[in-house]
């Protein structure tokens, strides 16, 4: 019989991340389709009640939780030690977690200890009477994907983000049961004395996003006028992220700028640049401006569901099938626009 156990981490207030409730998702169809499964809730963090609750009138049938300041914060030691305490409490067998920051780094060897295997970037689990439990997942930076089962157990997934929709179970009572963790002082040994991070409105990656806005090398070209407006181009594009809480990604040119001592967009890191040597992110939909559409760069846009592009050339890259609606304008115009009416709709 498989013991199927969501395992999470609490987001700061102790809720839920939406890419743990797309896990719970994962593990509930999953529970659904194995006969006489069992599944259980495992979470970790300071204090661990509400986030509980607020799933309680879920499929799960028990819930663990490790709590205690220790847990409140990511460190590996500690976040092993108590994911190891939860998978030997409930005797999990397939333990199903978000691909967190968080648990990327500590489930593999948590899988480690237990004798178990695991496996990154999942983004299908299936289960048939002939075949077992199958996961999809992606190989050489998504560009490969690959279908695979495992008897080994227990067998850890991690669910990429943004792969799966999440669970809509109601809120409700949970009782937890606390599972103690002997923590050595070894484990203690790191102490996190803060987190440097950029403010929120200059965090410009968001995963969680609708839309996701790519920037490309024409906004720091010579326009109509014969100069570049690189202030104006700064100004329309952080005003969009701002009203349209987009994710902001890039083409490599754009990006590539700054290491050249080029004036640049001041924001723009390689973090957000999309392609072959980029990322591979995924929203429902996109949009281009003043990048040319070509094969390395929209080759990271194969999971973004409606793209749409904004280029003065009319044979652009976009124009050749690769995206569903080419708007063959001025960016500086458009945006410009745009960012008029979105201001008007939030007045
Ligand atoms: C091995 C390899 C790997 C690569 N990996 C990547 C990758 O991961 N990601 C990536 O992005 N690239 C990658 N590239 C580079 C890629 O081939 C292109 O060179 C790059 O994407 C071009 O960037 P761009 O479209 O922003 O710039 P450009 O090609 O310079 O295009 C600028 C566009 O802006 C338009 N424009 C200018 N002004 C305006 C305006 N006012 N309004 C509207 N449109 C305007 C122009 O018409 C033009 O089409 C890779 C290349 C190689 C060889």
């Amino acid at each position: 019989m498989e013991i199927i156990l969501l395992l999470a981490h609490m987001e700061a207030g102790g809720t839920l991340a939406r890419s743990a409730r797309e896990a719970l998702h994962v593990a509930a169809d999953l529970h659904k389709s194995l006969t006489g499964s069992k599944l259980v809730v495992g979470l970790i963090g300071e204090n661990v009640q509400t986030a509980a609750d607020s799933i309680a009138a879920g499929p799960a049938m028990k819930y663990f939780g490790v709590t205690g300041k220790d847990f409140g914060q990511s460190r590996y030691a500690t976040d092993a030690a108590a994911a190891e305490a939860i998978c030997k409490a409930a005797q999990a067998t397939l333990v199903v977690a978000p691909a967190t920051l968080r648990w990327n780094r500590t489930l593999p060897g948590v899988a480690q200890r237990l004798g178990g295997r695991v496996d990154t970037h999942v983004t299908g689990v299936s289960s048939t009477p002939a075949q077992g439990v199958g996961v999809n997942r992606w190989y050489y930076r998504q560009r490969m994907e690959a279908g695979l089962q495992r008897a080994q157990r227990p067998w850890f997934l991690l669910i990429d983000p943004g792969s799966q929709p999440a669970c809509e179970c109601g809120a409700g009572k949970a009782n937890v049961e606390l599972v103690a963790v002997n923590l050595s002082d070894a484990c203690r040994r790191t102490t996190v004395v803060g987190i440097r991070e950029p403010a929120a409105d200059a965090q410009t990656i968001r995963p969680d996003a609708q839309l996701l806005f790519v920037t490309g090398a024409g906004w720091t070209k010579k326009q109509a006028d014969g100069r570049t407006h690189l202030p104006e181009a700064e100004k329309l594009i952080r005003d969009f992220l701002q009203l349209g809480r987009a994710s902001l990604g890039s083409s490599k040119s754009l990006v590539d700028q700054s290491g050249e001592g080029q004036a640049v967009l001041s924001f723009l890191s390689h973090l957000n640049q999309v392609g072959q040597t980029g990322a591979t992110p995924r929203h429902p939909k996109g949009l281009s401006s003043c990048c040319h559409g070509e094969e390395p760069h929209t080759v990271g846009w194969r999971f973004v569901g409606e793209r749409r592009a904004i280029n003065l050339d009319p044979n652009c890259g976009w124009a050749r099938g690769k995206a569903d609606v080419l708007y063959v304008a001025d960016a500086f115009k458009v945006m410009a626009k745009v960012n008029e009416l979105l201001a008007a709709k939030s007045r």
